[in-house]
C-alpha cells in the first residue's frame, strides 16, 4: 500500500489548506493518548504539524496510531482542520491547526535514540557528534545547515552576478605555503611520491588568471594539519576569490559588498562602515592585528616614563630591547587580590611573565609595586594610560610583541567579564599594510607573513635585498600589499595583490631564503607561467565556517559544519582516522614504524 506523492510539509501547513485533504511523511516527535483520540506531532524539514487519530472517526488507523514511537518514519492522509480555542498553540507556527488522519503507513520503525531529538535537549558534543545525523535531525540544528547553503547560494549569485567564474582546482596537488603543515597522500603509481591536499588554491587561482579567465571563485575545501582551536579544523571551506587587474580598493569594496549581502541574508545588522586601519596602528592601538573594536580599552606606550623609575622589571625589559605598554580599565579599582593574580594567568600563554598593575583608589595611587616604582613616576604611567580616581591601570614590560599580545588578552578579558560589549553592535574593519615578513627565530630567518606571492609596497622593493639571516635586515621594513577583514575581533578574510612579475618574485624567494633551484623545484610551474604574459591580479579569501559561525551567533565552528571533527581531529561517527589494512600499505609501498623506533 502507497500513500502517494506528499503534497505538504508538514511545517508548511497553515490557513490555505483548511478542508484540504493532505499527504504528509516525516517523523514521528511524539505522541500523546488520551482516551479516544491519539495525538502525534509530526516533524520533518520544515516544521511540525499536529495529527490526530480519532477512534470514533477513524477506527482503521486508531489502533495502529496507539503503536507509534519516537522518530518511527511514517506516511499519513488526513484533512487539515481548524484546532479548538483551548488547544491552540501559540508557540507552534502551524499551532491552530491540525491533520485528521484518516490512512496511515509506517515507513520506518526506530529504536529508542540516544537521546531526545529536540532542541532544548541536553546532550553532550561528543555524543552529538557521535550521532551527527540525529542531531542534524533537531530542528535548531538542521535549521544552522539550511542557512549555512542560504549563505552559499547567496555568494554565488552575487558573485557570478558580478562576473566571477566558479572553476574547479585540483585537491591531489603539490604542496601550497599557507604556513600550516601539509596533509600527504602517498602515490600507488609512483612509489615513494607523495601529492599534498591543498592548504589553500592559491597557485591554482593565479593561474587561472593567468589562463585569462579574469575573475575566479569557488566554496572550496582547504586543508591544513594544524592544532585544532575551537574556531579552526582540519578541513574547512573557503570562499575563494581573484581578479585580474584590481586595485586594493577593488577588491576592498568587492569583499565588502559580498560581507554586507551575507549580513542581510542572515538577517543581521551590518555595521554602517568599513574602516580601515593599519597593521602598525592596530597592534599601537590594540595589540592585535585583528582587534575587537566594539569596545574601548586601547593600549598606551610607556617606555620612557617607565625607564626613568629604578623598577628592576620595567629596566630589565627595556635594557633587552623591549617596551613597556600598558591600559586602563575603568572603576576597576578595587579589584581583589585574587582578580589581579588572575591577570597573570590571562597573560602566560601569550608569553607574559606578569602585569604589573597600579589603582588610583580614595584619592591615593596604591599597588604592590608602588615602593619600587615611586609615587611620581606611578602617576605619571597612570596619566599617561589616562586613568583617572577609582581606575585601573595594567602594565607589561616585555619585548613589543609579547607585550602587546598580553595586553590584547587583558582587552579580551576584561570586554568579557565586565560585559563591554553592547549587544547586537557588529564591527567590520580592515586592517592592511602588513609586514611582508616576519623573523623566525626557530629557523634564524625571515618567513612570509602571508604567503610569498603577495606583492611588497612598491616603494619598498629596494630593501628587498636585505640579508635573509639578520633579524635586523631591512626585511623587516617591507610592507606587503595585503589586507585583513575583521569581524568583532575574528579575522575572517584575509589576502593581497599578488607578485605578477617573475623578477619580483625571484626576489621575494630570495628573502626568504630559497635558493634559484629550491624555488624553481617547488614553484618552477607558477614562474614559468609568469613567462608568458601574466597580468597584475589579486584576490581575498573569506573562512566561510567562521563567517557562517558569526553570523548565525554560534560558539563552535562545529555548528555549522555538518560533519565536523572534534578538537583531537577524530570524526566521531566515523571513528577516522583509523587503521587500513596491511594490503593496502603494500600497495602504497608504505610500512609503519613504532613511532619514535628507527
Ligand atoms: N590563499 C590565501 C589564504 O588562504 C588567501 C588569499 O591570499 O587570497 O589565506
Amino acid at each position: 500500500m502507497s500513500l502517494g506523492e506528499r503534497t505538504h510539509y508538514a511545517g508548511t501547513i497553515g490557513k490555505d489548506d483548511l478542508g484540504r485533504e493532505v499527504i504528509l511523511k516525516g517523523w514521528v516527535r511524539r505522541r500523546r493518548d488520551l482516551g479516544s483520540l491519539v495525538f502525534v506531532d509530526l516533524r520533518d524539514r520544515e516544521g511540525i504539524v499536529q495529527l490526530v487519530f480519532s477512534e470514533d472517526r477513524h477506527p482503521e488507523v486508531f489502533g495502529a496510531a496507539k503503536d507509534l514511537r519516537p522518530e518511527f518514519v511514517i506516511a499519513v492522509k488526513g484533512v487539515v482542520e481548524n484546532r479548538t480555542a483551548k488547544d491552540m498553540n501559540p508557540h507552534m507556527a502551524t499551532g491552530a491547526f491540525e491533520v485528521e488522519v484518516s490512512e496511515l503507513e509506517v515507513l520506518a520503525q526506530a529504536e529508542t535514540p540516544p537521546f531526545a531529538v529536540e532542541d532544548d535537549a541536553l546532550v553532550s558534543e561528543d555524543l552529538r557528534l557521535q550521532y551527527r545525523y540525529l542531531d542534524l535531525r533537531r530542528p535548531f540544528q538542521n535549521a544552522r545547515i539550511v542557512a549555512r547553503h542560504h549563505l552559499a547560494q547567496r555568494t554565488r549569485n552575487f558573485l557570478s552576478g558580478e562576473g566571477f567564474i566558479e572553476i574547479e582546482t585540483p585537491f591531489l596537488t603539490k604542496s601550497t605555503p599557507e604556513g600550516a603543515r601539509d596533509f600527504l597522500v602517498p602515490s600507488r603509481l609512483r612509489p615513494g611520491t607523495f601529492y599534498a591536499l591543498p592548504q589553500s588554491p592559491q597557485l591554482f587561482k593565479q593561474l587561472c588568471m593567468v589562463a585569462g579567465f579574469d575573475r575566479y571563485f569557488q566554496l572550496v575545501k582547504c586543508f591544513r594539519d594544524e592544532d585544532l582551536r575551537a574556531d579552526r579544523q582540519l578541513e574547512f571551506t573557503q570562499i575563494d576569490i581573484e581578479m585580474s587587474f584590481p586595485t586594493e580598493d577593488l577588491i576592498m569594496s568587492l569583499a565588502e559588498r559580498l560581507a554586507m549581502e551575507l549580513f542581510e541574508e542572515a538577517g543581521v545588522t551590518a555595521p554602517l562602515e568599513v574602516p580601515r586601519i593599519t597593521y602598525a596602528q592596530a597592534m599601537d592601538r590594540y595589540g592585535c592585528d585583528k582587534p575587537d573594536t566594539r569596545f574601548g580599552l586601547e593600549l598606551a606606550t610607556v617606555t620612557d616614563i617607565a625607564g626613568g623609575t629604578g623598577f628592576g622589571v620595567f629596566k630589565g625589559a627595556i635594557e633587552a630591547g623591549g617596551v613597556v605598554r600598558g591600559l586602563c580599565v575603568p572603576g576597576q579599582s578595587g579589584i581583589s587580590r585574587k582578580g589581579l593574580d588572575g591577570l597573570n594567568v590571562v597573560v602566560k600563554p601569550y608569553g607574559g611573565k606578569g602585569v604589573v598593575s597600579l589603582m588610583r583608589r580614595d584619592g591615593q595611587i596604591v599597588g604592590a609595586a608602588l615602593k619600587h616604582i615611586g609615587e611620581g613616576p606611578a602617576g605619571a604611567l597612570l596619566d599617561a594610560v589616562g586613568a583617572k580616581e577609582g581606575d585601573l591601570g595594567l602594565f607589561v614590560a616585555d619585548t613589543f610583541d609579547t607585550a602587546c599580545a598580553c595586553l590584547g588578552a587583558l582587552r579580551l578579558h576584561f570586554a568579557k567579564t565586565l560585559n563591554l560589549v553592547e549587544s547586537g553592535r557588529h564591527d567590520l574593519l580592515w586592517v592592511h599594510r602588513f609586514p611582508m615578513f616576519e623573523w623566525s627565530p626557530e629557523e634564524s630567518r625571515w618567513m612570509a607573513r602571508h604567503h610569498p606571492f603577495t606583492m611588497p609596497r612598491e616603494e619598498h622593493r629596494p630593501w628587498l635585498d636585505g640579508d635573509p639571516h639578520d633579524p635586523a635586515s631591512s626585511l623587516g621594513k617591507v610592507e606587503a600589499l595585503a589586507y585583513d577583514l575583521v569581524l568583532d575581533g575574528n579575522e575572517i578574510g584575509g589576502g593581497s595583490i599578488r607578485i605578477h612579475r617573475g623578477d619580483i618574485q625571484k626576489k621575494v624567494f630570495g628573502a626568504l631564503g630559497f635558493s634559484a633551484e629550491e624555488a624553481q623545484e617547488k614553484f618552477g610551474f607558477l614562474l614559468d607561467a609568469f613567462r608568458y604574459g601574466t597580468p597584475p591580479h589579486g584576490g581575498i579569501a573569506f573562512g566561510f565556517d567562521r563567517l557562517t559561525m558569526l553570523l548565525l551567533g554560534c560558539d563552535s565552528i562545529r555548528d555549522v559544519i555538518p560533519f565536523p571533527k572534534t578538537t583531537s581531529g577524530l570524526c566521531l561517527m566515523t571513528g577516522s582516522p583509523g587503521r587500513v589494512e596491511e594490503k593496502q600499505l603494500d600497495e602504497l609501498s608504505i610500512a609503519l614504524r613504532e613511532k619514535g623506533s628507527q
